[in-house]
């Protein structure tokens, strides 16, 4: 079940969040501790008017939620609530009301019995999560917050251990825990929540729409093939959106999650543990992930950047798809003799596909980067020259000027790693990032007349191509002209 977090300051806003979402959802949290004052709100017609399955809880700020008042005060109020007959009502671990409790019970409504952790995953969470179930029809509830790759791994152990546990609710917070809240039905979770603004005090919901449209958690099931993408930042990706979208058209059993990676061997750990597909790779580990693949495509030797990677027969085998991507929408708006002399600002793993996807086609290229010796290397390896980024008088030689760095990308969306540089008029410009759609990079070169390119159509070729290795299937065509 997909439970929307209902946490506006009024239960009027609240109801009308409600309407705007009822098709999308399953049931709804109202969290009484966002409210002016819940004590002023009739329950029963509260209820009614929900119309579908509904918890109560009164979150105090230490568990993550807003209310600072009074045990006494608390308790009252949740005693109000605990005799209308609401399906659920949250209490936590330590939150000890035996009145409310019966009271709960005597109307049909089933004890939710919940632990936070805002600061990791505590290595005795299976006990407690044993601990939150032995109430008698008591579900358990399970909220941490994993910090690091190794922590989701942790987690994902622990729900593992926990099998047994039938009516249980374990979720992690923040962008490291996003796994834990799609792949609910998965892990065994009776239900996900997701909610319309961040300040639930439990980072990391998505909204009902990427929910359902995205990613289409209530389909996902044990048999559901798990794809995704790995990088760090990666919450930017819009490829969770075009391969969601092209498994649904092709109707396949499939789902594709972005992975806050901030150590790579853990990720492998957790791949192996989740039995992952196959991934994406993107900044800044489509070198480094070289180190763990078992086998390499034939362009992965000279690249030496990998953006794909499938299991296949118990190895992980690495490709690019950059290199095609990136060059795709370059010669469909230019003509190869449009641009002999080109510049490749960066010399990181996209670079790299860059750098030899111009190789590949005959044209002379300059590497500028900030860190000299990364120029100097790649330089060296593709037959290049190299300078600093600094060099911007320079660029005005180049036909083609190529930005690869990870500067400009949202949210640093006033950034750009050429500060000063007047682009010349013709001079074709073309910036791989694509959030935003339009980088400061390109407007600064539109305005100077330069001819402009931006990332999204590489980010497109990419995929389809990672797609079909991913899958050994074509990707579909109805889904070849969308765009999102
Ligand atoms: P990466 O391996 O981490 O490389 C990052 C590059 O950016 C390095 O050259 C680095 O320079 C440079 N850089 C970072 N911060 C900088 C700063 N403040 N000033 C100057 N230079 C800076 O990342 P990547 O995998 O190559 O990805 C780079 C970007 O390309 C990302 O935004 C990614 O989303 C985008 N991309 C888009 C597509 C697409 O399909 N459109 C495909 C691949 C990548 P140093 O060497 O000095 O650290």
């Amino acid at each position: 079940m997909i439970c929307l977090t209902l946490m506006e300051l009024s239960i009027e806003a609240d109801l009308q969040l409600l309407e705007q979402n009822r098709e999308l959802i399953d049931m709804v949290e109202l969290r009484l501790d966002m409210l002016t004052d819940p004590m002023l709100i009739h329950p029963d017609i509260v209820k009614l008017k929900f119309g579908i399955p509904s918890i109560i809880t009164y979150r105090k700020k230490v568990d993550g939620g807003k209310y600072q008042g009074s045990e006494t005060y608390r308790r009252t109020v949740l005693y109000k609530y605990s005799k209308s007959g609401f399906d659920y009502i949250d209490l936590e671990m330590d939150t000890s009301f035996p009145e409310i409790e019966k009271s709960a019970l005597d109307n049909g409504t089933k004890i939710i019995r919940s632990y936070h952790n805002f600061s990791g995953v505590p290595d005795n969470l299976e006990s407690i999560i044993r601990q939150l179930a032995s109430g008698p029809g008591e579900i358990a509830k399970a909220a941490v917050f994993p910090q690091n790759s190794s922590e989701i791994l942790q987690l994902f152990e622990i729900i593992n251990k926990i099998k047994d546990i039938e009516d249980k609710i374990v979720l992690g917070m923040g962008d490291f825990g996003l796994p834990t809240r799609i792949l609910y039905k998965k892990i065994g979770s009776i239900l996900t929540f997701c909610s319309i603004s961040d300040n639930s005090g439990a980072p990391g919901q998505l909204n009902p729409e990427d929910m359902i449209n995205i990613y289409g958690v209530n389909r996902i099931n044990k048999n559901t093939s798990i794809y995704g993408i790995i990088g760090n930042p990666v919450m930017h990706s819009k490829s969770p959106i075009l391969h969601n979208r092209a498994y649904r058209r092709a109707k396949m059993d499939a789902v594709y999650i972005p992975f806050l990676v901030d150590n790579i061997d853990s990720f492998f750990k957790l791949a192996l543990f989740l039995n992952i597909s196959g991934f994406s790779v993107t900044v800044p580990y489509k070198v480094d992930i070289l180190n763990y693949i078992d086998e390499r495509s034939p362009e992965l030797e000279s690249i030496k950047s990998c953006n794909t990677v499938v299991r296949n027969d118990q190895l992980w085998k690495g490709f690019n798809t950059d290199l095609k991507g990136f060059l795709k929408p370059l010669l469909s708006l230019n003509n190869l003799s449009s641009f002999e002399k080109c510049a490749v600002i960066g010399a990181g793993g996209a670079s790299r596909s860059v750098v030899f996807a111009l190789k590949s086609i005959g044209k002379e290229v300059s590497i500028f980067n900030r860190s000299i010796n990364k120029a100097k290397k790649l330089a060296e390896e593709a037959g290049c020259s190299y300078f600093p980024i600094t060099s911007l008088d320079l660029l005005y030689n180049f036909d083609l000027i190529v930005q690869t760095t990870s500067v400009g990308m949202t949210p640093e969306d006033d950034e750009t790693p050429l500060p000063g540089y007047k682009f010349k008029s013709g001079q074709i410009v073309y910036d791989i990032v694509y959030t935003p759609l339009k980088t400061k990079f390109l407007k600064d070169a539109e305005i100077s007349g330069a001819i402009t390119i931006g990332g999204m159509e590489m980010l497109k070729i990419q995929g389809i191509e990672q797609f079909e290795i991913f899958t050994k299937q074509f990707f579909p065509q109805e889904e070849q002209k969308e765009n999102f």
